[in-house]
């Protein structure tokens, strides 16, 4: 700690020489997040002290909260849905392990069984939770066999997990064929659409994946992801209204007597900000968003075949991947690389047809080089 502190100036020189180290989003092509949307930032300041880990404080907040829960269980088909604004979906995801634990509380080995795909999130959900983690091998089109998956389940299986919207190659897991397997063995079922959420209601042919389908339990969605919210920003809905209840804790000294979240002290900046483009755009609006990122997905595709970069898979959402050497990628541009070793190129917002064109101009020139 500096003993005397630092003159306004002097820091914020600091600060802005430390925010230009920073990469620009126009050069990102491998994350899941992207550059807000303004009505986000403008409610986000709006917000920026409230704590929703202390409703009673924050009852204007607190029922901002409620109606993105309420906003998120209409579109996926059930209103009644309970949950909350987790940090994202790895703490989503670690909730609604939890759950399942809690609800088969007398299994002593308990496993779960998840996608090849599946986020590392879950991995450490199993361990942070003692759960034996049962990875099922991905078909050929890098979606989930869900014969596989039933393969796997015995008498400890506490939990299914299916991904609507993979990390890696943006597929779609049989959410359906998943939600029947899940009832016949009357498991709990965790849909992961941590990015899928905010994409699939909006496609024009969306594929079944939500509460429309009786076997679901649990749905981790991410408005900081194609949401465009502020960071940090994901919801864990339960279709059961109650269900969080089983995770409550006494919490004396607050302005309510128990809590059900992971984390205590929660912001409710995000949260503004993530309803806030919810309602600035409604469904049009994120209809015109996602048809844009899809298109530019589709140019991208079409633009490396042509320079003689075959797709790894043809995706569901909007998320590229190709067969291309790594040092034919130049500089300054990010993109990420599969476990397969694909290039994966994730066509968010800010990913947009300009940006599409200028990075296959690059790719081009290094090419010919
Ligand atoms: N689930 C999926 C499908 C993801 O793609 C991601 C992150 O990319 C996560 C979970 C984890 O989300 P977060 O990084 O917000 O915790």
């Amino acid at each position: 700690m500096l003993n005397k502190g630092q003159s306004e100036e002097e820091l914020f020189t600091f600060l802005s020489r430390k925010r230009r180290e920073d990469l620009d989003h126009d050069f990102i092509l491998s994350s899941m997040c992207t550059i807000p949307h303004s009505v986000a930032v403008r409610a986000h300041c709006m917000f920026m002290e409230t704590n929703l880990g202390d409703p009673g404080l924050f009852p204007g907040t607190y029922s901002i909260e409620q109606l993105l829960i309420r906003r998120f269980g209409a579109l996926f088909h059930c209103p009644e849905a309970g949950g909350y604004a987790t940090s994202g979906g790895t703490e989503s995801n670690i909730q609604a392990l939890r759950l399942a634990k809690v609800q088969k509380c007398g299994i002593t080995s308990p496993n779960v069984i998840v996608p090849e795909s599946a986020h590392f999130s879950f991995k450490k959900a199993c361990d942070m939770l003692g759960l034996e983690i049962r990875s099922v091998p991905l078909r050929k089109d890098y979606r989930m066999d869900a014969d596989g998956a039933a393969g796997l389940i015995d008498k400890n299986t506490i939990a299914l997990v299916g991904i609507a919207g993979t990390t890696e190659y943006g597929m779609v897991d049989p959410i359906a064929d998943l939600a029947k397997i899940a009832q016949q063995h009357e498991l709990f079922f965790h849909v992961d659409a941590a990015f899928g959420g905010m994409v699939i209601p909006f496609l024009d042919r969306p594929v079944p994946f939500d509460f429309a389908l009786p076997g679901v339990t649990t749905i981790a969605v991410d408005p900081h992801k194609m949401g465009m919210s502020t960071i940090p920003c994901g919801c864990l809905l339960t279709r059961d209204p109650t269900m969080l209840h089983t995770l409550n804790i006494d919490t004396p000294y607050l302005t309510v007597k128990q809590e059900y979240t992971l984390a205590g002290t929660r912001p409710g900046a995000p949260v503004a900000g993530a309803l806030a483009v919810l309602d600035y755009l409604g469904a049009e609006g994120m209809k015109a968003v996602v048809a844009g990122c899809m298109k530019n997905t589709e140019r991208i595709i079409a633009g490396m075949e042509t320079l003689g970069y075959p797709r790894a898979a043809t995706p569901d959402l909007n998320v590229a991947t190709f067969v291309c050497p790594k040092e034919l990628v130049p500089g300054p541009w990010r993109v990420s690389w599969t476990r397969k070793n694909h290039l994966r190129i994730v066509c968010m917002p800010h990913v947009h047809a300009g940006r599409v064109e200028a990075f296959l101009t690059d790719m081009q020139k290094n090419r010919t080089r």
